[in-house]
């Protein structure tokens, strides 16, 4: 399987890193290894001094799809889950600054908690889906898919002119504001809605 993840998806979030708001999706890949499940806790890696999270909702992919046309896409995935985007602050500054990829700030090992998945019928609305993301008990993210600046559907409508899907596959969509430094000791949830999706300890 593969993550794909989207950058830049909320406009205040754009504001806040200061980049301009993308006239197309910024994409890019995490592996496999990125990935955390279970709750199990995330281990701040040695090369960074400026772990952040990004608190993101997450489309499962549950059929192979290519070229998929906007007005299908809505048949490739069934659920939706709730995940962390944790990104090497520092590490990326340096990338960005030499203009090279950002696998290294992105992509390392358990970079990728994944929380539970419910299927989208639960929600009424795919673009009226509410989520936050509470370090040690203090809400420090909040957002709405109807501040997405591409939906879910033109996700993965786009992320497939260039990559074939498969069953499994993850897309990211994108952090809202508030993105920040975490530390070992801290516990971060997130909620889906009002649910508790992902919960766990940074150590
Ligand atoms: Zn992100």
């Amino acid at each position: 399987m593969k993550i794909i993840c989207i950058g830049r998806n909320y406009a205040e979030h754009a504001k806040e890193m200061n980049q301009p708001v993308p006239t197309e999706p910024v994409v890019f890949l995490k592996p496999e290894t990125a990935v955390i499940k279970d709750n199990q806790p995330f281990w701040y890696p040695e090369f960074s001094q400026d772990i952040h999270h990004e608190v993101e909702l997450i489309i499962r992919i549950t059929k192979l799809g290519r070229y998929i046309a906007p007005e299908f896409a809505s048949r490739y995935y069934d659920e939706i889950g709730i995940g962390i985007d944790f990104t090497a602050r520092d590490i990326q500054a340096q990338c960005k600054a030499k203009g090279l990829p950002w696998e290294k700030a992105k992509a390392f090992d358990g970079s990728a908690p994944v929380g539970t998945f419910f299927p989208k019928t639960k929600f009424a609305d795919l673009n009226a889906i509410g989520f936050h993301l509470d370090v040690n008990g203090k809400t420090v993210q909040r957002g709405n898919t109807k501040d997405l600046l591409f939906t879910f559907d033109q996700l993965v409508s786009h992320v497939s002119q260039y990559f074939t899907l498969k069953s499994g596959d993850y897309i990211f969509t994108g952090t809202p504001e508030g993105v920040g430094p975490v530390h070992r000791g801290d516990r971060l949830t997130a909620y889906l809605e009002n649910e508790k999706a992902l919960d766990f300890e940074v150590k």
